[in-house]
């Protein structure tokens, strides 16, 4: 899955002011002429650049947008003023990825998460281009019920001049349950309450063996063990954590009930859920970048003291990264034959709840390719058995005449006899046994 993001400012947009850049290019000057810098030396050119902080640039002014494509799935998560840019560059029809979702000729569909509907998580909704090419389709996720009244709200005549209900591209909005599975192709969405002023619900979205986690606008108000449990259970185990860093540590004790969090909190809870990368998120409007970097390097040692390995970024508009994890020994794999009326399936990996959807649509799909009835499964290279996996044979076993499992693991053998299934199936030391019983039957 491919991560960007559009917009990582809270509360309100801040772009950078003309004494903003005038500051930075001071600072930078500076140092060069500490640092005998020669600008004719591309090398030197860089370094100086580099010194404008944030690697030359700015963790930017937009509020939250992020967007996550999985396949060809595009999944945005909430609409602050980055949107905006978003929708611009989705409208360039110059760009090959661009082309291929379709947005600029209104041939595009994407699916839209809502995180909670404060000010700077929906007010570049109205400013997003794509809604307004009629033949462009969004679905909508939410999970507070007021989301679409909310979104209409900010678009009244006395707000806004275009109406939420003269919007070309088709809309279908969709309420979340807490705690709800989505499948969206093959990517898996989760949500969880956060602590926030009215609420707001992070996003964990796992594909390509991999998992982001959108946990914004969030206050962690007790930090004992067991009030965090929770979130650290939501975030266990993501390659990237989008972390409410506005505060500093120091502010989120004074600032009690606000709704945010800091980075050095971020860093424990982190820590304790096996994060592998933790991005400073909702950044204070106020906050420059120095102070971003100096907030990036703080996080940093701290996480360093407590022996914790976690990378540390600071969310930044435009930053992008690619989340893939190589498939695992117990991703499960099936391999096919047919001869003379028999189906021999091979099956290898963990045959868990994660491979039976998987096997059982293998399964039909085989039956009425080779138009057949006689089964006979390998059960070889099965490094795990599960009562998922038990439950699709049992339901294999009445989809099909004769049935055979054949070279069962010891482990895998064991598993069947505890769940006193065994004299459901017919099984058999290898194929040539299974065969002579298919033929003497
Ligand atoms: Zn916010
Ligand atoms: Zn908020």
């Amino acid at each position: 899955m491919l991560l960007k993001i559009w917009g990582a400012r809270g509360s309100i947009p801040a772009p950078l002011k003309p004494d903003d850049i005038h500051q930075k290019i001071m600072t930078a000057l500076q140092w060069a002429g500490e640092h005998n810098i020669d600008l004719a030396v591309a090398l030197d050119k860089q370094r100086l650049i580099d010194k404008l902080s944030l690697s030359g640039g700015t963790a930017g002014g937009n509020t939250t947008c992020i967007t996550i494509e999985c396949g060809d799935d595009l999944l945005i998560f909430d609409a602050g003023s980055g949107i905006r840019e978003l929708g611009s560059y989705l409208m360039n029809g110059r760009n090959e990825h661009v082309r291929k979702l379709g947005f600029y000729r209104g041939k595009g569909h994407a699916h839209l998460f809502f995180t909670h509907t404060h000010w700077d998580h929906i007010q570049g909704l109205p400013f997003f281009a794509p809604l307004h090419v009629p033949g462009n389709s969004f679905d909508i996720y939410h999970i507070h019920d007021h989301v679409p009244d909310t979104l209409a709200k900010q678009m009244d005549a006395t707000v806004f001049p275009l109406r939420f209900d003269q919007i070309q591209a088709e809309l279908t909005f969709h309420q979340l349950k807490e705690g709800q599975l989505l499948k969206i192709g093959e990517a898996m969405i989760s949500n969880a309450e956060l602590k926030h002023p009215g609420k707001a619900y992070a996003y964990r979205v796992e594909a390509d063996n991999a998992i982001a986690v959108v946990a914004t606008d969030a206050e962690y108000k007790s930090l004992d063990n067991t009030d965090t449990l929770k979130y650290r259970n939501f975030y266990g185990n993501a390659d990237l954590l989008i972390f409410d860093a506005m505060f500093s540590v120091r502010e989120s004790f004074v600032k009690q009930d606000w709704g945010h969090s800091s980075a050095l909190i971020g860093a424990d809870i982190a820590g304790e859920a096996n994060v592998k990368r933790l991005v400073l998120f909702h950044h204070d409007p106020a906050t420059t970048d120095t102070e971003l970097m100096q907030i990036k390097q703080g996080t940093e040692e701290y996480i360093q003291s407590q022996g914790l390995n976690i990378e540390v970024i600071v969310g930044q508009e435009g930053f992008e990264i690619e989340l893939k994890n190589p498939t695992a020994m117990t991703d499960f794999h099936i391999t096919e034959w047919a001869k003379n009326g028999i189906v021999f399936l091979t099956l290898s990996g963990k045959f868990g709840g994660q491979a039976t959807e998987r096997f059982r649509k293998h399964l039909a799909r085989s039956l009425q390719t080779h138009q057949v009835n006689k089964v006979i499964l390998n059960m070889d290279g099965v490094s795990d058995m599960q009562m998922a996996g038990i439950q699709a044979l049992v339901d294999a076993r009445s989809a099909v005449m004769s049935l055979a499992l054949v070279k069962l693991p010891e482990n895998v053998y064991r598993v069947i006899e505890l769940s006193a299934t065994t004299d459901f199936f017919a099984i058999y030391e290898d194929e040539k046994s299974a065969l002579t019983a298919f033929n003497s039957h």
